[in-house]
């Protein structure tokens, strides 16, 4: 029996509830892993849990996403063999340690070519730009997509995306700094919504006519905007609250604004299966693996400051995805 460093919470709030305590890690049960972190993802998620907005059953480890090698498996795991390189995001939370036990199912191994930084910086967000470009709504080549919050973590990993598949993606951020990081990344057209009237300037850029589909990570104070941004027949794709929760609203609002649709998808539906989950990680280090896209780990964080890392992504000061180091 070894123990490993692991981020709790014990109630809900602000980022000083992260608490490290040594935790006893055991052998993996049937359909189960025990992977040894090598880095940990940081995800707005986590700050969703952290704050209650996402309930969790306390006391709650922390963490959606991380890779490591795998160090014991349990009976019946076929995919996966001891010493493996690896990389998930799954639930339960529990990424925030050094090691730990947890199903094996949406664990995916994880080729050479891309390093344990970028396996833990990408899982999340990237099977999130995925299921986004892929699995939600049909978008084609030469179509126009709105995307919030264009140079954070899901964002740069958009950008990139939708220009590998030359898609027109309007970037929106918080700056003008983050907006030329979301052009020098593929986004087409940036805009700078603390300064500008976004669904203004996405009518200019589109010649009235509107986007087919917007993704909405930023929730409450772009989902009005975001509706008014779309074309007829569009789709709202509201994935996220970073501004906080989107309030009840009336439906028949979609009817007038052009026969709207709107959908409020999670990553866990669309990896639930793990046939469907494996073959989408797959696709997905496809993506970075022939170089289309890049993981742009601009900042790290050792376990012991993860509550500065929590500060840093609520405060609006990265870009890019987050790595907690070991
Ligand atoms: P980001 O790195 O994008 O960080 C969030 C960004 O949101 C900030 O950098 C900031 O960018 C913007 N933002 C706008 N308003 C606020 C505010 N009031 N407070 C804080 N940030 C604000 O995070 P992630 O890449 O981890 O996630 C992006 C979004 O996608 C989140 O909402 C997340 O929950 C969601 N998500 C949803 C998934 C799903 O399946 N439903 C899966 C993965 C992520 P700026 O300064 O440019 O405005």
């Amino acid at each position: 029996m070894t123990t490993a460093k692991t981020v709790i919470i014990e109630e809900f709030g602000g980022p000083e509830k992260l608490k490290i305590v040594d935790r006893e890690v055991g052998e993996p049960g049937p359909g189960q892993i025990r992977i040894r972190h090598k880095a940990i993802g940081l995800n707005f998620i986590e700050v969703y849990q952290r704050t209650g907005l996402y309930p969790l059953d306390l006391p709650a480890s922390m963490g959606m996403e991380a890779s490591g090698i795998v160090e014991a498996v349990g009976e019946g795991v076929t995919h996966l063999k001891v010493g493996d390189r690896a990389a998930y995001t799954s639930m339960p939370p529990g990424a925030y340690c050094e090691a730990r036990v947890m199903p094996a199912a949406q664990v995916c191994p994880l080729p050479e070519a891309i390093s344990f930084e970028e396996g833990a910086a990408m899982m999340l967000k990237g099977l999130t730009t995925h299921y986004l470009f892929r699995r939600t709504t049909p978008i084609e080549k030469g179509d126009w997509v709105l995307f919030h919050a264009a140079a954070g973590g899901v964002g740069l990993i958009a950008c990139q995306w939708a220009r590998a598949e030359g898609i027109n993606l309007i970037g929106t951020a918080g700056s003008d700094e983050k907006c030329a990081l979301a052009r020098e990344n593929g986004a087409v057209e940036t805009i700078n919504y603390r300064t500008e009237d976004f669904a203004k300037r996405v009518r200019e850029i589109t010649g009235g006519r509107g986007v087919k589909v917007v993704m909405d990570g930023v929730g409450k104070d772009t989902f009005e905007g975001s509706l008014d941004s779309l074309e007829e027949f569009g789709m709202m794709i509201s994935f996220g609250n970073a501004s906080g929760a989107v309030p009840p609203f009336n439906i028949g609002l979609l009817g007038p604004k052009g026969s709207l649709k709107i959908t409020r998808p999670t990553l866990y539906t669309h990896i639930g299966n793990h046939e469907r989950c494996q073959q989408m990680a797959k696709e997905l280090f496809e993506m970075v693996t022939s170089g289309k896209v890049k993981m742009h780990i601009e900042q790290t964080f050792p376990l012991e400051q993860v509550a500065d890392a929590h500060r840093a992504l609520e405060g609006r000061k990265t870009t890019g995805s987050t790595v907690i180091t070991l």
